[in-house]
């Protein structure tokens, strides 16, 4: 079967519309088909309704085939370098496409994983399985706030790296969401007392700005250009979490850092009309340059360069580690 998004956790049963329900089983059926002895990363997707987290996820799916030593679906994965990666094979193919149809429907609520797993070098040379999970429902006015931190709380714990997708900015309200949610999540793993208290929970956060409009430079044409353009997204976020002398300014950051061991951002340009249009096929000839060259960048820093297998109590783990942290941690939402 081609690989496709598995529901892993869902919301609702016949019993009770609010519970919060985790299926080992297919969880299992991802985990268990990973190497054994190998450490694991898994890249999560967080963000509000129909703000690109899915068409991210595509391009990244894509990516990961062309791009890493091999997957576990026999799909096209040519590892034949790097190149203009987002061009091969045309349009997105169904195969490619990470809940594409969007999921304002209740029973989507919850956490998708990839059936697919990608091994990829980390940043220490070492082979990483990499994972990767989208959620639904998040900030969308449908899902209760106990049911949103649970569903932000154990996709963040079970990811080396949390993309939040945010549209435009990262504004005020973002940064309150992320502080509350992370601070539920913290309190209620350490309201269990047999585990060993967690004191920063949360691995890494990167702030994933779409249709950023801020940056000096318009039309980059070289290395030393996307280099410059880091820059000012490095100093973009230095100065969003920047000490702040208003007391709920001050405690909203202060709650962050106290949950991430590391806090960053990544701005990517408009793609284009084309792609904002409700028409738009998947065609990458449709998409601006721009666009794919920081996409680019960005993937290749989030999944070469900076590849960091899932870590908890100071110790990489593998696939069947993460397993049973998952399990426990969703004991923890679902009581
Ligand atoms: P999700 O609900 O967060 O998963 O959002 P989707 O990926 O389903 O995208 C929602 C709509 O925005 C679709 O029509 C996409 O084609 C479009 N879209 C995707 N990426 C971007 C982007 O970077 N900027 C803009 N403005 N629109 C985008
Ligand atoms: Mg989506």
């Amino acid at each position: 079967m081609s690989s496709h998004a598995v529901q892993i956790v869902s919301i609702g049963s016949e019993e009770d519309d609010y519970s919060f329900n985790l299926d080992e089983d297919a969880l299992n059926s991802i985990i268990s088909k990973c190497p054994p002895k190998m450490k694991v990363a898994t890249i999560s997707c967080v963000g509000a309704f129909r703000t690109g987290k899915s068409a991210f996820l595509s391009w990244t799916l894509r990516f990961l085939r062309e791009t890493s030593i091999s997957s576990s679906s026999s799909v096209r994965s040519s590892n034949n370098g790097d190149g203009e990666w987002w061009k091969r094979g045309g349009k997105l193919s169904e195969g490619e496409k990470f809940d594409w149809r969007g999921g304002s429907e209740r029973h989507t609520q919850g956490i998708w994983m990839w059936s697919e797993h990608f091994i990829r070098r980390g940043a220490n040379g070492e082979k990483v399985c990499v994972i990767l999970v989208d959620t639904q429902g998040l900030f969308d006015n449908e899902t209760t706030m106990s049911l949103t931190a649970s569903i932000f709380g154990l996709s963040t714990l079970l990811s080396s790296v949390s993309i939040y997708n945010v549209s435009k900015l990262i504004g005020e309200d973002s940064l309150q969401h992320l502080a509350l949610f992370s601070e539920f999540a913290k309190a209620a793993l350490n309201s269990d007392n047999s585990e060993k208290q967690i004191t920063r929970p949360f691995q890494r956060i990167t702030f994933l700005v779409r249709d950023w409009q801020n940056f000096t430079i318009e039309e980059p044409s070289s290395d030393e250009d996307f280099n410059s353009m880091e820059e000012e997204m490095d100093d973009y976020i230095k100065g969003v979490i920047a000490a702040r002398d208003a007391k709920d300014l001050k405690d909203t950051r202060e709650q962050i850092a106290a949950c991430f061991d590391k806090i960053d951002a990544y701005l990517l340009t408009h793609p284009g009309l084309a792609v904002a249009k409700k028409t738009f096929d998947g065609d990458p000839d449709k998409v601006d340059s721009t666009f794919f060259n920081l996409l680019d960048r960005f993937l290749k820093r989030t999944f070469n360069q900076e590849l960091e297998p899932k870590r908890i109590h100071n110790k990489h783990l593998t696939a069947s580690e993460l397993f049973e942290y998952v399990k426990a941690f969703a004991e923890v939402f679902s009581s």
